[in-house]
This record gives structure tokens, C-alpha cells and sequence, in this order.
């Protein structure tokens, strides 16, 4: 049997609306409205990768689907980085404009582990905080082995600017976690040049990246600039990924 096709829409603004419940997208107008913010979605035009890292539109965000395998093979392409393009006046309008704006949606959220717990401060802004506590609700349940990526966290909310740029870092937001730093790999760490980051020894289990990304958290580790240690609520990325799939099946 076939199904017809649910929208002719774009594929981008099916995700932004399903991913943030009360924003809209205007296909002819090519615009997306936060509240009383109205922002371009940007042109079609190709631009090179670090235009996009430097001065990402909204659309530029989706120019690399996120994988959903758990391949790490494709991050071996040299600025193959799904999520880290990031337009920064999206994310002001989603989250905040300043410290104290994003500071005052924070809410805890807990790993309850077998030996220890683990809080992370999150915003509740379009249910990031509750889909941050079932993702930590299911890693714990697959046991206490599960324990050692919740010691020596990282952290959560810090407004700051990413190291070596002046870009607001995703922590700004509250929509972003740190698990073990010891575990993570992180490419500035490791002493990697931009755009060849090298090898990525990884160490967290795909069990623990799948219940995140169940739940709208892509992950660094898939990054060719690697930050294995960093999650971060980007629902629009992961429902954009599934979109396509399922498009490419049919
Ligand atoms: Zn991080």
C-alpha cells in the first residue's frame, strides 16, 4: 500500500515546527517567527563550510543531515559537523537574549544512578529539561556500568563564548550537557588543527548516545571536530534527519 505524502512542505519546516511548538515558518515569505521575532531563513545558495561555522543562516544549519547511525567513520570528513553550525539570533529568540533571560527558564535535571546522582541545569524552554530527564531515566536504567560517564561532568548552563571564536556557545542556552570530560575527547584538547581534527578515540557506548538522541540530543562525538563529551537539545536536527530518511525510502 501506499501512503500519500503528508506535505509538500520542505523538510526543514516541517522540523522546525514539529522540533518548537508555537513557532512558524513562512515558505513563500522564507522566514520563521519566534514570538514577536521575525528572522530570514537564509538563501539557497551554496557557501562554504566556514561561512556557515562563522555566520550560519537558519537553512545553512540543515546543509548536513545529522546521521542516525551510529557510524563514526563519516565524521572522518574533514568539516563534516552536523549541529555545529548554530544561527545565533534563533537560538536568542528560542532561549534568551541574555544571561539572566536564559538563567531564569532553568530547571534540575538528575541522573540517579546506582552509585551516584548527577544534576544538570537545563531549560525548560520547548521541553528540553523533561526530554533531558527520560534520556538520563533510560541511560540509568541499562545499569550501573552506566555510572562512569556521570563523574567528572563537564556542566550545563554557561553563558560563554566557544573557545577561540566569539560565537555564544550552545551551554548559553541551557540546552546543552557536558558528560565525564575525561572520557569525552574534545578536538582543541587535543591539540587538533581546525578543518583536520584528526582520529576520535571514542568511549561512550551507542546505547547511551541513542537514548539522547531519542529524545532530540545530537551528539558531538559524530563531529569531525570532535567533542565527545557534549549533547545538545537539537530536535529540529534530529526530526530533519528522520524526515529525509524516511523521504529517501519511499
Ligand atoms: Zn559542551
Amino acid at each position: 500500500m501506499s501512503l500519500p505524502v503528508a506535505s509538500e512542505r520542505p523538510a526543514l519546516s516541517e522540523a522546525l515546527e514539529l522540533a518548537y511548538p508555537g513557532v512558524t515558518v513562512d515558505d513563500v515569505a522564507g522566514t520563521l517567527t519566534i514570538g514577536t521575532t521575525t528572522l530570514p531563513l537564509g538563501a539557497d545558495e551554496e557557501r562554504s563550510v566556514l561561512a556557515r561555522i562563522n555566520d550560519g543562516t537558519i537553512k545553512d544549519q540543515f546543509a548536513i543531515v545529522y546521521p542516525l547511525d551510529f557510524d563514526l567513520t563519516i565524521r572522518e570528513t574533514p568539516w563534516f559537523d552536523p549541529g555545529r553550525v548554530r544561527n545565533d539570533p534563533m537560538f536568542r529568540a528560542l532561549y534568551g537574549e541574555s544571561e539572566r533571560a536564559v538563567a531564569s527558564s532553568l530547571v534540575r535535571t538528575t541522573y540517579r544512578g546506582a552509585a551516584l546522582n548527577t544534576t544538570f541545569a537545563v531549560t525548560r524552554e520547548y521541553c528540553a529539561a523533561q526530554q533531558l530527564q527520560a534520556a538520563l531515566n533510560g541511560i540509568a536504567a541499562d545499569g550501573r556500568a552506566m555510572d562512569q560517564y556521570f563523574a567528572n561532568v563537564g556542566g550545563s548552563f554557561n553563558w560563554r563564548v566557544i573557545a577561540g571564536t566569539r560565537r555564544l556557545s550552545a551551554h548559553s542556552f541551557g540546552i546543552a550537557v557536558d558528560f565525564n570530560t575525561d572520557l569525552g575527547g574534545y578536538w582543541r584538547w587535543a591539540g587538533a588543527v581546525e578543518g583536520d581534527a584528526g582520529e576520535y578515540k571514542n568511549h561512550y557506548p551507542e546505547s547511551l548516545v541513542r537514548h539522547m538522541e531519542r529524545f532530540g540530543f545530537i551528539w558531538g562525538g559524530k563531529w569531525h571536530h570532535f567533542d565527545g563529551m557534549h549533547f545538545e537539545y537539537r530536535p529540529e536536527l534530529i526530526l530533519y534527519a528522520r524526515l529525509v530518511q524516511e523521504a529517501g525510502l519511499r
